[in-house]
């Protein structure tokens, strides 16, 4: 196995949508990466007790059907195997003690998540163990938190987020195109989304 360069964009994915499509291949482009890591939140610890989040295996699914026909990008289960709260951290660790010694790690960032990095579990720990990319508009995200420091690609920003798509589904409005068509299919199999919030 040769060393590969490695993205890695983690979130809750209820569901996946274009924005995080865009963002992911934008910049594996931007970053000649061999392959970007699409890594589902098994419990994401920020946004329990918020609302209710969709079992992880079923956002898995749909985050499977998402990467369908695009190259380099995978769906990755590696916090639903670990269990329990999702960790950067860990997952950075596991991901490097399964990897080549060589590997590097890019951690894909909205400008939203990069303005709480200071607020993460073990920060110091995700700062050692990757690169912190945020990929933003021109103008979207200010200068690293102290502390920290990250590198910018320019992404076309969609003004499309989750929660917008389950308030869609929920009131039988259509998420054509702002999800691929497989990922509609499964939400409707699944039965995700349609109850009110
Ligand atoms: P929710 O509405 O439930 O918060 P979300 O759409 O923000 O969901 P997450 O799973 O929370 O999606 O986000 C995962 C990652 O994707 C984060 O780094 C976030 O900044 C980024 N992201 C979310 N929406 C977009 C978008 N429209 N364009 C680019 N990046 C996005
Ligand atoms: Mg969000």
């Amino acid at each position: 196995m040769s060393p590969r360069r490695i993205g890695i964009l983690g979130g809750t994915f209820d569901p996946p949508h274009i924005g995080h499509l865009v963002m992911a291949v934008q910049v594996r482009d931007a970053l000649a990466l061999d392959v970007v890591l699409l890594v589902v939140a098994n419990e994401p610890w920020q946004k329990v007790g918020e609302r209710t989040i969709s079992p992880a295996r079923d956002r898995l699914a749909l985050v499977e059907a998402a990467v369908e026909h695009l190259e380099g990008l995978e769906a990755c289960d590696l916090e639903l195997r670990r269990g329990g709260s999702s960790y950067t951290a860990d997952t950075l660790a596991e991901l490097a003690a399964g990897g080549h010694p060589d590997d590097q790690r890019f951690l894909i960032l909205g400008a939203d998540a990069a303005a709480g990095l200071p607020t993460w579990e073990r920060g110091d720990e995700v700062a050692d163990r990757c690169e912190i990319v945020v990929a933003a508009r021109e103008g979207e995200v200010g200068p690293a938190p102290p502390g920290w420091s990250w590198r910018t690609v320019t992404t076309t920003r969609l003004d499309v987020s989750s929660t917008e798509l389950r308030e869609r589904v929920a009131d039988g409005r259509t998420i054509e195109v702002l999800v691929p068509a497989g990922v509609r299919r499964e939400i409707d199999a699944l039965g995700l989304y349609r109850s009110p919030r």
